[in-house]
């Protein structure tokens, strides 16, 4: 991700602690995400310590991996990880999961053609 973005989401979210290892497409994703996670923390004065140490990927979806969270906001992980799967990790736009030599990614139509990557069928 553009490194003015990450910094924008690290100096907002102070539980954002380790890298962003995706692309740019998916920040508003994420950004999203963090906004959910901070009403919540707002919310629950005695939830502490929680924090995202690292976001990236896992068979081309997002993958979020926290500490000292709870059940609530483990759903809205999943929740976020799960849409990841059909929003183009490079633009936002709909996309779908893709592959090219074992690499797989979430890829809207354009992207998947310039990149050179075949859909994944289901
Ligand atoms: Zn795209």
């Amino acid at each position: 991700m553009d490194s003015q973005k990450v910094s924008e989401l690290k100096e907002r979210f102070s539980f954002l602690c380790g890298p962003i290892e995706v692309d740019d497409g998916w920040y508003t994703l994420i950004k999203d995400l963090c906004l959910k996670i901070e009403n919540a923390l707002n919310n629950s004065p005695n939830e502490t310590g929680f924090e995202i140490f690292i976001v990236t990927k896992k068979m081309g979806c997002l993958r979020v991996y926290t500490s000292n969270t709870n059940p609530y906001l483990e759903s809205l992980v999943i929740e976020a990880e799960r849409q990841s799967c059909y929003i183009c990790e490079e633009c936002g736009s709909k996309g779908q999961l893709c592959y090219r030599n074992n690499i797989y990614k979430v890829l809207c139509e354009k992207h998947r053609i310039m990149n050179g990557f075949r859909k994944v069928k289901l």
